[in-house]
């Protein structure tokens, strides 16, 4: 019998390796993004088009290659960053494997160019499925582009089983993440379909992981820093009340290298024990530097799994280093997970001391007015009922439902409470009988109290009603989604998609319903019932830049900014006629907040102008 052994041919065995290394367009942006990082670039570009699948390419501005290492770069196994097995311990590059430009090379369009510090031009490669088109010199700055179109062009089977733009975006999104946290110092942008996604300027670690999630995330970050002989570990973890849903906030870095670790993820939730809601997930940007020769990276093609040589001593230490500044930082003791939220309304205590309950000493006292309880209620009800056609803001209050109907009687029983517990505002009101309120400016609600005058601000006033309601609907109701027989199509840059999409489970919470969020826009197919269907987009507006911009608290919730950004949109502006009946209504719900001297935002309601005041103006 003849022999049958050959050797594949190298096109074949690079298609092969292929498989392994290039799953995805993310795994090229990984591959190409870790060369320019090993070629000592200060500054990296990454452009994609229809999510990798028509093109990738990064730019850099590092060492660059002569012309016959810009040809060899493709062939398998060749590297300059390894020369013996031994240098495989003391790795403190990306790549060593020599594999990917020849894998990637194998089966998509690729074109190289690139030039050194000391060459006066440069080099073009074209390579189309292993075959090298053409090399030219070419004119070119310093530094390496490498373009990669139609990625799996010759395997229809792999670029078939591609996922949609959203998912393999998102891919690389994460990849770009990963590769741009792990150096911080260098500069990095990304734009997608020529519009930017990010741009990274060259800065800090807690500066480049708020630039890549968002201002908010800058008070949510507890240092975390500890330097032993085995292990050095820097970085963040999340404050425990901002855990999220998702993962997507998790990562580890050993010598710069991003890595998956089921084990070490284990030591820092452990160090968060009694701290996270069930199903839940801490953030966390954690740097651990070792000796390379404590580490083995080879075992996976992608190199995101590690071995250590002593998992143990390494969960230790992490776990405590991990727990030390959740304790120094003061986070474990304000957290009060198992609170009956049915209890109480989650508030936004702003600068501000916690009060103790003030004691409802008479349940039924009205300074306000000398009627009885139960002429107020039906006063009110009957406000309600004859007002469903008027004025456009009253629609905030319209109830629909049931539970609506059922939400504004206890807030008639609310507001005489609530009055009792404001005595000094109120003191010596009930020598009169005075529902008598005016309408300044259009701005001011104007009425005699028994010390002076009260002058309460018509927007602001409204800004705390609605926070509190919304506030209590947000945290304490189901919400009540109402469903759209047209949905709504809303159109956000990406940056903005990417804030609605961390919103999206709060904003689900509160009544939306997405039928999809996607490039630049948003479908929704239903809004909550209190949320009139033309102020959406105001809504929506408010929210994001409230969320890009405000600076967060402590106490920050999703629910408390979407409350927030709500009840700012929605208030009845200055400007607004009102009439008797809806000033009034105004004033009583004002006074039936739970805070009602200020907005959300901590501004003044309203003030008091007391007759002593009045009378020196005479004097
Ligand atoms: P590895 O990174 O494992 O060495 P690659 O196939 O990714 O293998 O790259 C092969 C070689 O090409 C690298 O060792 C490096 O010398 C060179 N190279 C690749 N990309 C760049 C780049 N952006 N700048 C300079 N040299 C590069
Ligand atoms: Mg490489």
């Amino acid at each position: 019998m003849s022999d049958i052994i050959q050797l594949l041919p190298d096109h074949v065995a690079n298609q092969i390796a292929a498989g392994e290394v290039v799953q995805r367009p993310a795994s090229v942006v990984k591959e190409l993004m870790e060369n320019a990082i090993d070629a000592r670039s200060s500054e990296i570009k990454l452009l994609v088009k229809n999510a990798g699948k028509t093109l990738i390419q990064v730019i850099d501005n590092g060492v660059g290659m002569s012309s016959t290492d810009a040809r060899m770069s493709f062939e398998r196994h060749a590297t300059s960053k390894i020369q013996v097995a031994e240098d495989l311990f003391n790795l403190n590059t990306k790549g060593f494997r020599g594999e990917a430009l020849a894998s990637i090379a194998a089966i998509a369009h690729v074109t190289l160019k690139t030039k050194t510090e000391n060459d006066e031009l440069g080099t073009s490669i074209l390579i189309e499925g292993s075959d090298v088109i053409s090399q030219e010199v070419v004119v070119t700055p310093q530094g390496t582009s490498i373009s990669v179109k139609n990625l799996f062009f010759n395997i229809p089977a792999r670029r078939n089983f591609l996922k949609s733009d959203t998912v393999e975006l998102r891919h690389i999104v994460d990849e770009f993440h990963r590769v741009a946290l792990a150096h911080p110092e260098i500069a990095f942008s990304l734009f997608h379909n020529e519009s930017e996604m990010f741009l990274l300027p060259s800065s800090n670690y807690r500066q480049r992981i708020v630039n890549i999630f968002g201002s908010k995330t800058n008070e949510r970050l507890v240092p975390v820093s500890e330097n032993t002989e085995v292990m050095q570990i820097e970085g963040f973890v999340g404050k425990p009340e901002f855990a999220r849903k998702t993962r997507s906030e998790q990562f580890f870095f050993v010598n710069k290298r991003f890595i998956k670790s089921p084990y070490l993820n284990h030591a820092v939730v452990a160090a968060f024990e009694g701290l996270l809601k069930d199903g839940y997930f801490p953030s966390y940007f954690l740097n651990l530097t070792v000796d390379p020769k404590t580490i083995d990276i080879n075992i996976h093609p992608t190199k995101t799994e590690i071995k250590f040589d002593d998992e143990h001593t390494l969960y230790a230490l992490l776990r405590s280093a991990v727990k030390h500044s959740l304790g120094q930082f003061n986070i474990a003791p304000v957290l009060d997970f198992e609170k009956d939220s049915n209890l109480e309304t989650p508030y936004d205590f702003k600068n501000r001391n916690p009060v103790n309950p003030k004691v409802e000493v008479d349940r039924f006292f009205n300074p306000f007015q000398s009627e009885t309880r139960q002429e107020r209620s039906f006063k009110s009800t009957s406000f309600r009922s004859n007002n469903t056609k008027s004025s456009p803001w009253e629609s905030l209050y319209a109830q629909t439902t049931d539970t609506d109907t059922l939400d504004y009687e206890s807030n008639t029983i609310e507001t005489i409470e609530s009055r009792a517990s404001n005595p000094e505002l109120f003191e010596g009101n009930n020598l009169e009988t005075n529902t008598f309120t005016y309408q300044l400016q259009r701005k001011y609600i104007v009425k005699p109290i028994g010390s002076g005058l009260l002058v309460v601000d018509q927007n602001r006033a409204h800004q705390r009603i609605l926070y509190e309601k919304f506030l209590k609907y947000l945290t304490i109701k189901e919400a009540i989604s109402q469903q759209l027989l047209f949905p709504i199509k809303l159109d956000f840059s990406n940056r903005e998609i990417e804030i609605i999409l961390k919103l999206k489970s709060d904003l689900q919470d509160a009544g939306f319903n997405f039928e999809s969020i996607k490039n630049e826009e948003v479908i929704i197919s239903g809004v909550p019932t209190r949320i009139p269907e033309a102020e959406v987009k105001a809504v929506f507006e408010q929210l994001i830049s409230d969320f890009e911009h405000e600076v967060p608290e402590q106490n920050f919730s999703a629910a408390d900014l979407m409350s927030k950004s709500m009840a700012f949109t929605l208030a009845i502006k200055n400007g607004q006629e009102l009439n008797v009946t809806e000033q009034m209504h105004l004033l009583d719900s004002l006074f039936a907040c739970k805070e009602p001297d200020v907005t959300p935002t901590g501004k003044r309601t309203f003030t008091t102008l007391d007759i002593n005041t009045i009378e020196k103006k005479f004097a």
